[in-house]
This record gives C-alpha cells, sequence and structure tokens, in this order.
C-alpha cells in the first residue's frame, strides 16, 4: 500500500490520540535512514526517539532475534524462566551505578519501568510521596502522567491524577531558574507539601529529555543526594532518554560521580525492540513480595536476547567514544549556527544528548515554538526526520543513531542549515 492508502486506514480507524500527524509510512530502516510506502528515502535524526542508538536493525541485533524466534518466543517468566532475563539482569547489575549491588526487574515500556520504580520505593521505605520536577516527563500511564513536569497534551483528558505527587523546580538557569533556586525549591517542597517522613522517592532524570536538553550540575546531583540521604528518601534516576550510551557514558547519571538507588532505562536497550529496566540496590528490589512485579510480557525472550547483542555492539564498536564524537562533530556544527543566524541560541550536547534553542530574540531568550515547528516541518519536507522538545516547545533536538555514517550525518546536517537559511529571521 502507498503513503496516500495508508493514511485513509488512518484516519478511519486509529485512534486520534494515538495517531501520528505524519503523511509518511515507514517501510524499511537501515541505520540512519527510513524508505516510505512511496519509496522516498529519510534521514532518521530522531533515531525512534532516541530509540537506536546502534542504528535501525543493527544486523548483530537483527541475528540475536532471529537466533532467538528459532528457540523461545515467549514464556511468561514468572511461570516458566529463561537464560535471556537472568543474563541481562546479571549484565545490568555489573554495568549499572546503583548504590551497593543491584538487582533487576525487567518491564516493556519507559513508563512501566518507572511505574514500577515508585512500586518497589514505597515498598522499601513505607512512604507514599514522591517529589518530581518541572519539565520532567515519564510516561503516559496514570501515576507517570501524575508525575510529568509538563501536563499538556499529556495528562489534560484525562480526570484525576493519582496523589502524592510533589514537584520541584529543575535547574535550568537559561529560562531564568538557578541551581540555589531548584535546590531551594525542593527544600521547601519538601518541607511545606510533601513531608520528608513521608516522603518514599525523589525522581529525576539527569537531563532533561522531552523537557529540553538540560543537563543537571553535578553540584545539583549532589545536593539532591544529600538531601535523601538526610532524610532516608531514595534517588530513582529516570535515564530512559539520556541512558544507554546517549551521552558518552552508559548512563548520564555517570558524569557526575553521583549513585543513586533506582535507575531506569528503556529506549535504547534492545535497539526498538519493547523492553526497559528497574535496577536498584538489592534491598530495595527485594522489598516487596513474590510476584509483585512484572507481567505477562515483561522483558521477552526476544527482547532479551535483542538486549545482550546491543551490549556487545557497545563493546565491539565503542559506541561510547563515538558518542561522545558525534556530540563534540554536532556541537561544533551548533556553534557556528548560533553565530551565523539569529534564532539558534543556547547550544549544547552532553555525549551525543545534543540540542539548541530556537528564540525570537537572543538577549532575552525568547522561545519561538511556531519557527521551531515550522523548521521541524520543512526538514520533513526536504527528506529529514528532525525533533523538537521543550517546556516551550522551542527545543530542536538530535537523537540520530550513534552509528550514523559520516556522508548521511553530514546530508542531513546540510537540511538543517538550508532550512535555517529559509526561515530564520535577520
Ligand atoms: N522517561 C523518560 C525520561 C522518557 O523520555 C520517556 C519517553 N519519552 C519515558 C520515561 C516513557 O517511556 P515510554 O514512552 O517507553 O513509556
Amino acid at each position: 500500500m502507498n503513503n496516500a492508502q495508508l493514511n485513509e486506514l488512518k484516519t478511519r480507524y486509529v485512534a486520534s490520540g494515538a495517531a501520528s500527524p505524519a503523511t509518511q509510512f515507514a517501510e524499511r530502516a537501515e541505520n540512519a535512514l527510513i524508505w516510505d510506502a512511496d519509496g522516498n528515502r529519510i534521514i532518521d535524526f530522531a533515531g525512534g526517539i532516541g530509540v537506536l542508538n546502534v542504528g535501525h536493525r543493527h544486523p548483530k541485533v537483527v541475528q540475536a532475534v532471529k537466533d532467538q524466534l528459532d528457540k523461545v518466543m515467549h514464556t511468561c517468566q514468572t511461570v516458566m524462566p529463561y537464560e535471556g532475563y537472568v543474563k541481562v539482569a546479571e549484565k545490568l547489575s555489573q554495568l549499572t551505578p546503583v548504590r551497593g549491588h543491584g538487582k533487576v526487574m525487567l518491564a516493556n515500556s519507559g513508563a512501566e519501568a518507572l511505574e514500577n520504580a515508585v512500586k518497589v520505593a514505597r515498598a522499601a521505605t513505607g512512604r507514599d510521596n514522591v517529589i518530581c520536577f518541572t519539565g520532567g516527563y515519564h510516561g503516559r500511564t496514570f501515576m507517570t502522567m501524575a508525575m510529568n513536569g509538563k501536563v499538556a497534551p499529556y495528562a489534560t483528558d484525562f480526570g484525576s491524577m493519582p496523589g502524592n505527587v510533589f514537584r520541584a523546580p529543575y535547574p535550568v538557569p537559561y529560562h531564568g531558574v538557578s541551581e540555589e533556586d531548584a535546590l531551594n525549591g525542593l527544600k521547601m517542597t519538601l518541607k511545606t507539601d510533601a513531608n520528608p517522613r513521608d516522603t518514599a522517592a525523589i525522581v529525576l532524570e539527569p537531563v532533561l529529555g522531552e523537557g529540553g536538553f538540560y543537563a543537571a550540575s553535578t553540584s545539583f546531583l549532589e545536593a539532591v543526594r544529600e538531601i535523601c540521604d538526610e532524610h532516608g528518601i531514595l534517588l530513582i534516576v529516570d535515564e530512559v532518554q539520556s541512558g544507554f550510551g546517549r551521552t558518552g557514558k552508559l548512563f548520564a547519571i555517570e558524569h557526575s560521580g553521583v549513585e543513586p538507588d533506582i535507575i531506569t532505562m528503556a529506549k535504547s536497550m534492545a535497539d526498538g525492540m519493547p523492553i526497559s529496566a528497574v535496577v536498584g540496590t538489592d534491598k530495595v528490589m527485594d522489598a516487596s513480595g513474590g510476584n509483585s512485579l512484572g507481567g505477562t510480557y515483561t522483558g521477552s525472550p526476544v527482547s532479551c536476547a535483542a538486549t545482550l547483542a546491543v551490549l556487545e555492539v557497545f563493546e565491539e564498536e565503542k559506541i561510547l567514544e563515538k558518542s561522545q564524537a558525534l556530540g563534540d562533530k554536532l556541537g561544533e556544527r551548533f556553534a557556528k549556527w548560533q553565530q551565523d543566524f539569529a534564532c539558534v541560541d543556547n547550544v549544547r550536547h552532553l555525549g551525543a544528548m545534543a540540542a539548541f534553542d530556537v528564540v525570537a530574540d537572543k538577549a532575552k531568550h525568547t522561545p519561538d515554538a511556531e519557527l521551531t515547528g515550522a523548521l521541524c516541518k520543512k526538514a520533513r519536507e526536504k527528506g529529514l526526520i528532525l525533533l523538537s522538545c521543550g517546556l516551550y516547545g522551542n527545543t530542536l533536538r538530535f537523537l540520530m543513531p550513534v552509528t550514523i555514517e559520516d556522508e548521511i550525518l553530514e546530508e542531513g546536517l546540510d537540511i538543517v542549515e538550508t532550512c535555517l537559511k529559509e526561515l530564520s529571521h535577520a
């Protein structure tokens, strides 16, 4: 079927809240390229929203999945366990920088990982409250919708949200929230709303993902760790977007040396196969009783095989070093754009988690969401998937596969530059 026919089906049968606004349907993909149903070639600078650090259909992952399909496709692991699950658990325990020895539970999506992280934190502390941050994003289930620091469009139409969720400001000095402001805000939330004795966890993205690719400083993360320790609160670090190699380390929190009690991860774990994980210290992960975590499909044998293959690719192809080098390259190009274009400001990258803000006025940092949308639309017309994010909808984020070939990277960046030339105000 071609794009037009597929769009007709989409309009008639797909719920509008689930339907893509995009009109090109993916038919085939390889590394950083996708071909649509009409045969158009598209460069993917979104990497499936940060899912594909090792590129679309990495041959090693595809082979591992095929091999697994020939053995066991599914058993519910609580009924009949299999090797992949325990091997992934072993690997993640060894690689994840939680305090002390870590244990693992696997799930299917980022939101599900966060749900389970809150469950184990509540079980381990016997407390209910959770503190999250403005600009944070954790998913589209009820608990995670309540935890999101960005309400629209995620939680606008769905009635009341679960309680016991409190919010503190995330430090974004560019938008007027200094690290000191953010820490004072967190202390105030604890003192006046959440109450330290009733607070199970503080949930934090070390780099805001949907909120705009703003990284928290080491000193802020250290201070949050200290506050947690002072009050017996668990620190949950959500690395669903920043983890698995995006920032040049396996987890972004490693840049700070801070050790959380729990880390959640998903997206890039299995090159697009659905899987997520909660890794926490033994005591926390063992706090809830038998059969309380997981579900029918959690940590499926096929997704586990893909995860193990991804971790091998990380070693063999030095993905962490490549992520750093890719980020540096993006940083150089962005710096040039910041000089050349009136609308490009606040260029930044931690490894290959790279972004800049699109502004109407550099001196005032005035967000220009309309121009950001127009740039994404124009890029799509020219064969490039470019994604925005951010509290003000004016951040352009770059999440191309770390494995992207140099020529394709340059071709994609040239498209962005052309769009900027055509649309940026003087
Ligand atoms: N946490 C973070 C930091 C995310 O970026 C996302 C997805 N954008 C989620 C959680 C939710 O993940 P999923 O869409 O797989 O439920």
